[in-house]
């Protein structure tokens, strides 16, 4: 989940991809109203990250984000790994995927593998109190 090192992309986003931003939106922290009238399938994939997790970035403007969900995935075999969806002014900017364990945010998460973190029955308080990150 380094913010730092940036490797290019230029995609469409997945079928799954857009299952995994619309779940999280499903699931925000707030109103994401704003976030919901570009639709998600139209997302465009510019960058991912070198240290080998699955973040992926939908825009190359960089500046003060909103953290508009903050959830889990849990795979079947037992590893987690933690999802954050960032944005701004309405566009979805960033799909953070970050360790819990070392490498396990090197996983694509399936939609089938989101979990609140209710539901999981955890929270980590040190980054619930985190709303805005620079990038
Ligand atoms: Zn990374």
């Amino acid at each position: 989940m380094s913010r730092l090192k940036q490797v290019c992309m230029d995609r469409a986003i997945s079928p799954n991809e857009v299952k995994v931003v619309q779940w999280l939106l499903d699931h925000a922290l707030g109103d994401v109203r704003a976030y919901r009238l570009h639709p998600v399938e139209e997302l465009h994939v510019v960058g991912g990250c070198s240290c080998g997790c699955s973040s992926l970035y939908f825009s190359s403007k960089r500046g003060s984000l909103q953290r508009l969900a903050d959830e889990v995935a849990l795979y079947p075999d037992g590893q987690t790994a933690g999802l954050m969806l960032w944005g701004r002014d309405g566009e979805i900017v960033w799909l953070e995927v970050y360790d819990f364990e070392p490498e396990s945010s090197h996983r694509r998460p399936d939609v089938s593998h989101l979990c609140t973190w209710e539901d999981w029955g955890r929270r980590d308080l040190g980054r619930a109190n985190q709303e805005q990150q620079k990038i």
